[in-house]
């Protein structure tokens, strides 16, 4: 089934020119033989959430699910089964999401290995970082919150492993697998840490029945980087190479983190030299938060131009008024940095009810 959507979904992406064929993947549709048995009350909790029993491999302190997600014994008993429908669409993407709105990674080990890598999971680390109207950045740092080490598995179909959140931190770690990295590009090797460090912050597979369906994105969505091994079968795997995230994916991490929000409110119409207060008023992101304004004033026969930005520091209000005959009009626009450093910018028009 998954194979036949996916199909579809090449064709159409290859009539329109956008992206060779590309498979990646297969970890999470082989079958295993460390499948746990049914009856253990953590696997039939995971079972509950929307893993296929299939895919879930038990690794003694932590389950491997779906090929390249690591989930801790101990986090499972805290993790709701989800609301689900019967026959309903396929749930794609998971809410478990990290508290904490800056995540740290250490890179040191990939550093001392392989440049290749290390170079993909910074561009990986910027992917999320840079989604407009998201509120998480990914950093190089310490204390880490997520490090990335390398292992060797010949043979074992795995290109990495992230790992989901546990109460509330990111997924402590990501795996690479260095027996295979010889079979990947730049561009590979970055969709395959873009989808990892997804993981790492909450998100499920696009493809796989795991977690909810963020409201905004599709059941299926051929574009997504968090797509599993089961849309992009192979072993040793092949992974597409990046070109971008899908809408669904920007979608999602803005539904998960979404970042600051700002609108003007204020008096809409004033008299000339009317000096009438302006409250920018933020909604999401992380406080707190710090405020600039800028005006532009036109009339009938001049457009005007921007003011530099000036700040009103922690006050969200500011002052704004016309004050010459020959302007009837002021833009007034805010822009809001919230405490790391995301900014939202708010336009407001205010017109003159007496030009002169
Ligand atoms: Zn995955």
């Amino acid at each position: 089934m998954v194979r036949d959507r996916r199909g579809g979904r090449m064709a159409a992406r290859l009539l329109a020119g956008v992206a060779a064929l590309v498979l990646l993947a297969g970890c999470g549709d082989r079958e295993s033989p460390a499948t746990p048995p049914a009856g253990d009350p953590l696997v039939e909790r995971l079972v509950a959430m929307g893993i296929k029993r299939e895919h879930i491999v038990d690794r003694g302190d932590h389950f491997l699910v779906q090929g390249d997600i690591r989930i801790n014994k101990r986090d499972v008993p805290g993790m709701k089964p989800l609301p689900r429908t019967p026959g309903g669409p396929t749930y794609q993407r998971s809410n478990g999401t990290v508290t904490g709105r800056i995540v740290r990674v250490n890179l040191a080990a990939v550093d001392a290995e392989d440049a290749n890598w290390a170079s993909a999971t910074r561009a990986a680390l910027n992917n999320w970082t840079n989604i407009a109207g998201g509120g998480i950045t990914y950093v190089e740092g310490a204390p880490a919150d997520v490090t990335i080490t390398m292992y060797s598995g010949p043979g074992d179909c795995t290109a990495a492993v992230g790992a989901w959140p546990s109460a509330g931190a990111p997924g402590a770690t990501v795996v690479i697998n260095r027996s295979y990295s010889g079979s990947y590009t730049l561009a590979q090797r970055t969709w395959i840490m873009t989808h990892e460090l997804g993981h790492n912050i909450g998100l499920a597979h696009t493809d796989q029945s795991f977690g909810t369906l963020i409201p905004g994105t599709n059941t299926s969505d051929g574009g997504s980087v968090m797509n599993s091994g089961a849309s992009y079968p192979g072993c040793p795997p092949v992974a597409p190479s990046w070109s971008g995230f899908s809408a669904g994916d920007q979608t999602a991490l803005r539904w998960l983190y979404p970042g600051p929000s700002v609108s003007i409110s204020g008096k809409q119409y004033v008299a000339k030299h009317e000096s009438a207060p302006y409250t920018a008023n933020t909604s999401n992101g992380v406080a707190p938060y710090t405020y600039e304004w800028r005006t532009r004033q036109s009339g009938p026969s001049t457009s005007g131009s921007w003011s530099s930005w000036f700040s009103t520091g922690s006050s969200n209000v500011t002052y704004a008024s016309i004050n010459s005959c020959g302007l009837n009009t002021n833009y007034l626009e805010a822009r809001v940095t919230d405490a790391i450093g995301k900014q939202s910018t708010a336009s407001y028009t205010i017109y003159l009810t007496n030009p002169c």
